[in-house]
């Protein structure tokens, strides 16, 4: 291998401008204080991109160049993917103060001062926290925003929650996850994990915001897989769910429980619902279709584990069109009752639900823009109405 490694290079800031999409985070110096990892996470990309965990040169070379050709940046992004495994992680985190992005740090550039704000986006590893103090007590000397802490299986459950609990106690309050979903896990896992937020955000009185991510391998081209205990259909479903949340889950437990149940069971149930109905849940739950909505419950009740689990699986085989032809398929009369209710709505009566729902306030998405995560999936198409451009905006599936 010959050349400057990317990470050595100056950024440049001038593809910014090359695209009409507004990239939120462009305020900020962007770089990397180590590569690589020094685990073999079987779902990970980086130990096959990346390999081994190597330094690389220190960061003021990088932010020297960017003031010289850009001018000054407010915030720090860090793409390392585990920085507290880095042999040199305090001299790191010394060098991040001396650079001006101490905890409390504003930045002078104009009048106002702005607060500055330090990101490692790819999140840092419970299992290295939870072993001293220091680690937490290190980042707790910069600023910040948020701590992103890796949940990606229940295995981590002891760790993870150490973790918060001690960055609680250096009084980092604002947190923030990705976690795993469709690899090992099942529906049940991922709602324990989300409702294990739930609880630290109200027992500690912090604020954790989740991004759960979907697995898909590195070396497959489209985003078709199916985890092991996971179904395509239950897929999809938690993709409109999250779509209507910008990708977020609110640690806030009345939004929690309304986007995503109360019970790992009625999560489960969420993810049976028909389609149309999660996709316009306001309609459903709260206007003109309620009434159908409570003949669909009334159905659902009735079913056996076995019929749902019949149904799920039949619903997983087919596209959304295609479920008329399944009334043919199935025996069960109490699935053929049911199946009626999956057939998605004729476009004029979706536009008539938008219509409806569009006249409710606009609500702003929660986490500002800059710290949310992009997930390149998150819009993909589900074989299902694509969402009308402002339809998260109008709050219309989950004001
Ligand atoms: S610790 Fe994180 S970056 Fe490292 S291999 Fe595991 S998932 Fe990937």
């Amino acid at each position: 291998m010959s050349g400057t490694p990317i990470e050595d290079l100056t950024p440049d800031y001038s593809i910014l401008e090359q695209t009409d999409y507004k990239y939120p985070v462009h305020d900020a110096y962007f770089g990397y204080a180590s590569r690589g990892c020094i685990r073999k996470c079987s779902f990970c990309g980086v130990p096959k991109l990346e390999g081994d965990q190597r330094e690389v040169q220190p960061l003021s070379a990088m932010i020297k160049n960017v003031d010289a050709l850009y001018g000054v940046k407010k915030d720090l992004i860090l793409m390392d993917n585990n920085v507290v495994a880095s042999s040199r992680f305090k001299d790191i985190i010394a060098e991040i103060r001396d650079l001006g992005f101490t905890r409390d740090a504003k930045l002078k550039r104009g009048k106002v001062p702005v607060q500055r704000r330090v990101d490692f986006n790819q999140g840092v590893d419970a299992r290295i926290l939870c072993k001293d103090p220091v680690y937490l007590k290190e980042l707790s000397t910069i600023c910040i925003k948020p701590l992103r802490i890796a949940f990606d299986h229940l295995g981590l459950r002891k760790q993870y929650e150490q973790a918060v609990r001690m960055a609680h106690g250096f009084e980092l309050t604002e947190l923030s996850n990705y976690m795993l979903y469709n690899f090992h896990d099942s529906p049940e896992d991922l709602y324990e994990r989300m409702w294990l937020n739930v609880n630290l955000n109200e027992e500690l009185g912090i604020r954790i915001w989740s991004f759960p991510m979907r697995y898909q391998p590195t070396n497959l081209k489209d985003r078709s897989y199916v985890g092991e205990k996971w179904k395509r259909y239950q897929l999809r479903s938690m993709q409109l769910i999250l779509q209507a949340t910008h990708g977020i889950v609110s640690g806030s437990p009345n939004f929690f429980r309304r986007a995503f149940g109360n019970t790992a069971e009625e999560f489960k149930s969420l993810l049976l619902r028909p389609h149309h109905f999660i996709f316009n849940r306001e309609w459903f739950e709260k206007l003109d279709g309620r009434t159908q909505l409570e003949e669909f419950q009334a159905l659902f009740v009735k079913m056996t584990p076995s019929q749902k689990a019949e149904l799920l699986e039949s619903l997983s085989l087919c596209q959304p069109r295609e479920i008329k032809k399944l009334d043919a398929s199935t025996r069960d009369i109490q699935i053929k009752n049911i199946l009626r209710f999956y057939i998605p709505p004729i476009k004029e009566e979706e536009a008539e639900i938008w219509t409806r729902q569009k006249q409710k306030k606009k609500s702003a998405p929660a986490v500002p823009d800059d710290e949310r995560v992009e997930d390149a999936g998150l819009q993909e198409e589900l074989g299902f109405p694509s969402l009308p451009a402002n339809a998260i905006e109008a709050g219309g599936v989950l004001a």
